[in-house]
């Protein structure tokens, strides 16, 4: 397995770019990577992060994938290709961090619940419906996917202040961030 280099907005203006635009999907007939090892790969570096979701382009790489934190039951989960089938009438507001804007905790509302349909790294497709932190993260990582920064969800002022705190956070206080706000660090 190999640990990756997450961008991040502070020390990567040079490769920032590649989070303002869409990601190109995983072709299965053509594997341009082995789709198991990029999963293990990406794994690796949200949890040596303390993340609990992951895009491929917050390390570079320009597939439609995500990796997401799962329970002991279900296991960690490997999104190729996913598509958001349904989402809830039901919102909610909560906080969100992203490992490529440390620091920024802002708040957003968002539908509570997602069906997702994706491809395991197995090329099998697979839909289900999340809830909760699952639901949030998927809905975090999609926006990734879309070239979309999570940020530009909130409105104006949740925003503002956002990055007026930053400078507040450093790894310890995200650590206890992470620890009160479900949502935080995707
Ligand atoms: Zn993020």
């Amino acid at each position: 397995m190999t640990k990756l280099h997450i961008i991040n907005d502070l020390k990567d203006q040079d490769k920032i770019q590649i989070l303002k635009v869409p990601c190109e999907p995983f072709n299965f007939e053509n594997p341009p990577e082995d789709p198991l090892e990029l999963t293990k790969n990406l794994i690796e570096t949200m949890y040596d992060a303390n993340g609990i979701g992951l895009a491929a382009n917050q390390v570079g790489l320009n597939y439609r994938l995500f990796v997401m934190r799962g329970t002991e039951d279900s296991g960690d989960f490997s999104c190729f290709n996913p598509r958001i089938v349904w989402l809830s009438d039901e919102h909610i507001l909560l906080e969100e961090g992203c490992l490529s804007y440390p620091g920024v905790v802002v708040k957003i509302k968002r539908p509570r619940h997602v069906r997702l349909r994706f491809e395991a790294p197995s090329g099998e497709t697979i839909t289900h419906k999340f809830t909760g932190i699952t639901a949030r993260v998927i809905q975090h990582e999609m926006d990734h996917l879309n070239g979309v920064l999570f940020y530009n969800n909130a409105n104006k002022y949740y925003r503002d202040r956002a990055f007026k705190n930053r400078h507040k956070y450093d790894v310890g206080q995200t650590q206890n961030i992470l620890q009160k706000n479900i949502s935080a660090y995707l």
